[in-house]
């Protein structure tokens, strides 16, 4: 007797196949077979049409701090996502000294946009190391399963405290690094992950500790992964990191390199395509490697209380980690202002915001008499008040004592370029960042939108090829194993959902953090229900609630 029945679904096998027609039987959590007249089973549900795919694997999410208060890690499962990988960009929580705690925290405030109460009042500091992290998430249980990298920043901090994003590793320094690394991968982690992004600074806009890494302690410590015979590397890079770098990494270690974050850019519309062909060429030699693309646009809400659209820029520098009244001096300087312009209008390889003002808007003014200024562009609301678009932005800003929320959409809105992006035979669907930047996006229905997006609005994949995209190319990029395909035997990880309607819904505040901090999120829609190992974590109407914690910890990837 079978546990579960979903009869008279279109079968998506997440490995690319054409659909078909059939029933899914599951047993013990797993998927016992597929087909017609599979006997009988302790509840049935009639899929009537419906498609069934295996449950999507969000391999781009930084849910390491909110895991450990938020076991169910909302919204994810409820838009489909039944396994997801923490750690990307090294932006860990583990290994942690507890005189380090507040530093980790601090650094996250600043570069995944996470408030520092919520983050106090949230984190349960059970733990150490890699392994006593990944322990302590086992034992408090999870809604979906996770897999964890070992994160650069963290293993510097751990190493190098004070000095980890200040100066350049010593060779003992390095040892060190790497035998925490290699630790991380015996305790099961699913790579290393690092980042030499411009965008990504801890507080007062120190850079985080990765990108102090000389090209000797990065071969290093992707050195690891080949003693370890397993696992990937992750890298959101920094223009200065070369592809032929990268290539060679992936070349010495014999293990995947993930190359973030390829988002296109208006201004600069053929770098992506660029790195996209060098990963395809490098393929060509046998390197195995991936660009991670978005398929969602990138549109950040911000107020300039933290502007993390500009601060990457150099010339916003001088305005980090200021007190309340000198902030505000500096965005009324002049000179500042100046300077930021110039920086905006100057060529770069990767930069969030280039200038486009006709794509930044007021979403919400604090003062009645501003409110003539909602939804429109800066771009235009500068031309008629014959402004200059940057002062402008700053004046209103100033005006409302920084509480303005702007919107902005800054990458990958060219429809054009992104199908192209997510046809490329090198591309790995990625980027949703769920459990970071709450205030200023949230992707973590990434998945749904690609499947009512791409596939249905636009045409741009089947959804045979979206569902490859969402689940098989993730697990044979990563090595995870027994999932991420409907077959006999694999664990029963399973979103059924309309095809007609599968989609995001539209973007809305919730305060459900600790601390009564806010997020964004969006709600699923088309999706019927979502299975974690056999259970049900989703259905219709929502996720089940944090007592359903079907994940597992996954900690044994293939070679
Ligand atoms: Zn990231």
């Amino acid at each position: 007797m079978h546990d579960l029945l979903i009869r008279n679904a279109l079968l998506l096998d997440g490995l690319g196949a054409a659909p078909v027609h059939g029933d899914l039987a599951v047993k013990d959590g797993r998927i016992a077979a597929l087909g017609r007249d599979l006997g009988p089973a302790r509840e049935t549900l009639d899929a009537d049409g419906l498609a069934l795919m295996p449950g999507i694997i969000d391999n781009h999410t930084h849910y390491d701090a909110q895991l450990t208060w938020d076991p169910a890690a909302s919204p994810s499962p409820a838009l489909g996502v039944t396994t997801a990988i923490i750690g990307n960009c090294g932006f860990t929580i583990a290994p942690c000294r507890p005189q380090d705690r507040e530093r980790i925290m601090r650094n996250l405030t600043q570069v995944e946009g996470m408030a520092l109460d919520v983050l106090r009042a949230g984190i349960r500091w059970e733990f150490e190391t890699i392994a006593q992290y990944f322990s302590m998430l086992e034992r408090r249980g999870t809604a979906l399963n996770v897999a964890g990298f070992v994160g650069h920043s963290s293993v510097r901090t751990y190493v190098m405290g004070d000095d980890a994003p200040r100066r350049a590793a010593s060779d003992a320094e390095i040892e060190k690094m790497r035998s925490i690394v290699l630790g991380g991968m015996q305790a099961g982690a699913i790579g290393f992950a690092s980042s030499t992004s411009p965008a990504h600074n801890g507080e007062g806009g120190i850079p985080m500790p990765s990108r102090l890494a000389d090209e000797k302690e990065m071969r290093a410590l992707v050195g690891c992964l080949k003693e370890a015979g397993r696992g990937v590397f992750m890298l959101t890079k920094g223009g200065q990191t070369g592809m032929p770098l990268l290539e060679e990494l992936a070349a010495d270690s014999a293990r995947p390199v993930v190359v973030a974050a390829l988002l296109h850019n208006s201004t600069n519309p053929r770098v992506v395509f660029d790195d996209l062909d060098a990963i395809a060429a490098a393929g060509a030699r046998g390197r195995r490697m991936a660009g991670a693309v978005s398929c969602c646009p990138l549109s950040m809400d911000f107020t300039l209380h933290s502007p993390y659209t500009f601060e990457g820029l150099a010339a916003w520098k001088p305005a980090m980690g200021l007190a309340a009244d000198a902030y505000r001096a500096k965005l009324a300087d002049a000179g500042f202002r100046a300077a930021v312009r110039d920086e905006i209008a100057s060529p770069a390889t990767f930069r969030l915001f280039n200038g486009e003002w006709d794509k930044v808007q007021v979403v919400e003014a604090a003062r009645p008499e501003h409110g003539r200024y909602e939804q429109r562009s800066i771009a235009a609301l500068a031309a008629q008040a014959q402004a200059d678009p940057l002062s402008f932005m700053l004046d209103l800003a100033l005006a409302e004592n920084l509480d303005t929320v702007f919107t902005a959409l800054l990458l990958n809105s060219d429809e054009d370029a992104v199908g192209r992006m997510l046809r490329h035979p090198a591309s790995l669907v990625s980027l949703s960042d769920a459990g970071a930047h709450l205030t200023f996006f949230n992707d973590a229905g990434y998945g749904l939108h690609l499947l009512g997006h791409w596939v249905r609005e636009r045409g741009t994949l089947t959804l045979a090829e979206a569902a490859r995209k969402l689940c098989g190319d993730v697990v044979a990029l990563f090595g995870i194993r027994e999932r991420g395909a409907l077959r006999p035997g694999y664990w029963a990880d399973l979103m059924l959902f309309d095809p007609a309607v599968v989609n995001r819904g539209p973007k809305h505040r919730v305060r459900d953090l600790p601390a009564n901090g806010a997020r964004l999120t969006t709600p699923a829609l088309g999706v019927h229900g979502v299975w974690v190992n056999g259970v049900r974590v989703a259905d219709a109407a929502g996720t089940r609630g944090i007592d359903c914690l079907p994940g597992k910890m996954l900690r044994d990837f293939a070679a």
